[in-house]
């Protein structure tokens, strides 16, 4: 049996703690590598302040020397707009019918999912991995409630034992970090250090896109 695929999208404009440490726990909590996603238009945004290349190249520092989180730049490698449903379908075909998919989700993010383009069709292809923030209670829409009831997952295993179509709550460790702050930080002329992982900061060109 192959292991599960657990994708970690998101801009990473720049990639900063908060989604260091989530993915890292929920690559320990599910036993498999986390492979970060970078989107490269993402349709529910505005554009990214840094290019996909230099957001790229801020994923690559901060994860080198390990091997729990991983780089998965195929949305990158696309001109049409990174529709996840699209991405999902396109490893689905890739991986085939039998291998369980795991897309990880903050609890906002999930939270907003019937916004997102066919977002019914999600489940169809994967499992749902949602990052609460204990002591937060996200609710969430009638709708979105709806769907979730009839697919909690009962725990990990349910996860691997099928390929899609369960939602499973992972706690994870709340860290009050956004990208939007780290963003705002530097552009005031402020240090982000201990917001972002060190490299990030010993290299003077990676976070220049962001500072005035
Ligand atoms: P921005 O501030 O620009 O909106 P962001 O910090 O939320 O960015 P994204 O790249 O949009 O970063 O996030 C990718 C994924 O990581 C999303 O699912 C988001 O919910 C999750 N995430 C980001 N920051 C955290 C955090 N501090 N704790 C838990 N999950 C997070």
């Amino acid at each position: 049996m192959h292991e599960p695929i657990v994708i970690l999208g998101g801009t990473f404009d720049p990639v900063h703690i908060g989604h260091l440490r989530v993915a890292l726990e929920a690559a320990e909590a599910l036993s498999v590598p986390v492979r970060l996603m970078p989107a490269h238009v993402p349709p529910h945004r505005s554009a990214p302040v840094a290019s996909a290349a230099q957001r790229v190249a801020m994923l690559r520092v901060a994860l080198a020397g390990q091997d729990r989180l991983q780089l998965d730049t195929r949305e990158l490698d696309r001109s049409e707009p990174s529709y996840t449903v699209d991405t999902l379908r396109q490893m689905r075909t890739e991986y085939g019918a039998a291998r369980s998919l795991i897309l990880l989700l903050g609890a906002d993010a999930f939270a907003g999912l019937p916004t997102w383009h066919n977002w019914r069709e999600l489940l169809d292809l994967a499992h749902i991995a949602v990052m609460t923030r204990p002591g937060h209670d996200t609710s969430l829409p009638a709708n979105l409630e709806t769907v979730v009831v009839a697919r909690r997952a009962s725990g990990v295993a349910d996860l691997r034992a099928t390929p899609s179509g369960k939602v499973l709550d992972l706690p994870v460790t709340p860290l009050e970090v956004s990208a939007s702050a780290v963003r705002a930080l530097l552009a005031a002329g402020r240090d982000p250090r201990w917001l972002v992982p060190d490299a990030l900061l010993a290299d003077q060109d990676l976070l220049a896109p962001y500072r005035n």
